[in-house]
């Protein structure tokens, strides 16, 4: 297939300008440090800020989700250099919400979500559900106009700042995919509690979400009663396409770096025709991994979407991300190991934090296990695996 993502039009060349000088006059200065991943702020302070510079961006016509996808591509491409978050929380539910919610519910939320008043999280996962989400147990019970819904969530991303969750439950008694239900969830209703998790990282990017007896409005409910499955499944796909928001743009060029900086024997690392050929080879694959990107996109705008497209563009991204870090360590030796503001660290620290967030990738938006069983069965036609006596 050609791949065909056009030129941006110099007549943009005053809106990426313009969101130049924006970035210039109102980055806010934050305790956070974005590094790789998802990460949530630790401060409520910073929140308070990101809300304020997302409300700026969108009030001033700039942020990702513009209409024009020429000034789409561009609010992206500058954003993602400030490596400030210019998207709160999970924006995932939008999808959602467009293609199976009420006029109410569009009207509700979707300027919110885009303006950053609402920060959103994803209340999928429990600690028995994770890539068999069919075997969720939080239930939603119908009490007039009100769902009374109890159970546990976790790994959910930034949901101590968050106002709303996009809840998956069960209604009746059945199992597997029966009775699955998606749902608004306002986080601050009565019996609902928010445990950040601390991670190996350092950061508490993840929760455990408790739900006690919580009541959720009817109208509350994205879609049929028991239409959940379909509606999370049209979002998992989004994300798979989308993930990660934050990454190196040039991995390649960042191991030169470290290479240059990194002497063993008397010599740069450079200059070892071992690590020249290693770092080629990331180089080839991360060309590899943009054309892959854009045949996605292209598509995408085509209307051609296969159900392995995402899947693959995740796996090569996330095992290319693993094995850059991996390998950026090893070529670093002890210093690799070193974390922020130690005199000594290359470049702040950041590949042993990158190292240590880039398993997660493999598992975020569905395990790499997962999507490769996703690839082998729908696109190469392959026996369906064994689903056990589910
Ligand atoms: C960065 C990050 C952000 C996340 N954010 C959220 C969030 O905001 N909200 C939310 O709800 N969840 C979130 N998650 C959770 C994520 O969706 C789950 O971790 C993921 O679905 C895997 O589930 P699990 O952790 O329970 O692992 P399990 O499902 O228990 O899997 C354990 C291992 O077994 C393998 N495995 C399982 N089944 C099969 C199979 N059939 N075939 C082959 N191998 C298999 C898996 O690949 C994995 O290696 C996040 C996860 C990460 C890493």
């Amino acid at each position: 297939m050609d791949v065909d993502i056009p030129e941006i039009p110099s007549r943009y060349d005053a809106y990426r300008q313009g969101l130049r000088e924006f970035i210039v006059g109102n980055l806010p200065e934050l305790a956070f440090k974005q590094r790789s991943g998802l990460r949530a702020p630790e401060d409520p302070e910073d929140v308070v800020k990101l809300r304020r510079w997302v409300r700026g961006l969108h009030d001033a016509g700039y942020g990702a989700n513009r209409d024009d996808p020429f000034e789409a591509r561009i609010s992206i491409e500058e954003l993602e250099r400030t490596r400030i978050p210019y998207v709160l929380g999970n924006p995932l539910v939008a999808g959602a919400i467009v293609r199976f919610g009420t006029e109410q519910q569009r009207a509700a939320y979707l300027p919110a979500i885009a303006s950053g008043e609402h920060i959103w999280t994803q209340l999928f996962s429990e600690p028995d559900a994770g890539s068999d989400l069919t075997s969720l147990r939080t239930r939603a019970v119908l009490d007039g106009g009100h769902y009374v819904v109890s159970g546990q969530k976790v790994w959910s991303t930034w949901a101590q700042f968050s106002d709303f969750g996009y809840l998956l439950a069960r209604i009746g008694s059945g199992a597997g995919r029966d009775g699955i239900t998606a749902f608004i969830l306002d986080m601050k209703s009565e019996g609902v509690t928010t445990r950040p998790l601390r991670e190996i990282t350092g950061t508490t990017d993840f929760n455990e979400v408790f739900l006690d007896s919580v009541r959720i409005p009817v109208e509350n409910m994205i879609g049929e009663p028991g239409a959940g499955w379909s509606v999370a499944q049209a979002s998992l796909a989004h994300e798979r396409g989308t993930l990660p928001g934050d990454k190196e743009q040039d991995p390649a060029g960042a191991l030169v770096r470290a290479a240059r900086h990194r002497r063993r024997g008397g010599r740069a690392a450079i200059e070892d025709g071992a690590v020249r050929q290693q770092i080629g080879r990331v180089a080839a694959r991360s060309l590899m991994e943009r054309y892959l990107g854009y045949r996605v996109q292209t598509r995408a705008a085509n209307n051609q979407t296969a159900a392995w497209d995402a899947p693959l563009v995740k796996i090569w991204f996330s095992e290319l991300n693993l094995e850059v870090a991996d390998y950026a360590l090893r070529l670093l030796g002890g210093r690799g190991a070193l974390v922020e503001d130690e005199p000594l660290a290359h470049e702040d620290g950041r590949w042993q934090d990158t190292f240590l967030y880039a398993r997660s990738w493999t598992i975020a938006g569905g395990s790499n296990e997962i999507l490769r069983n996703v690839i082998g069965e729908r696109a190469l036609d392959l026996p369906r695996e064994p689903r056990g006596d589910r």
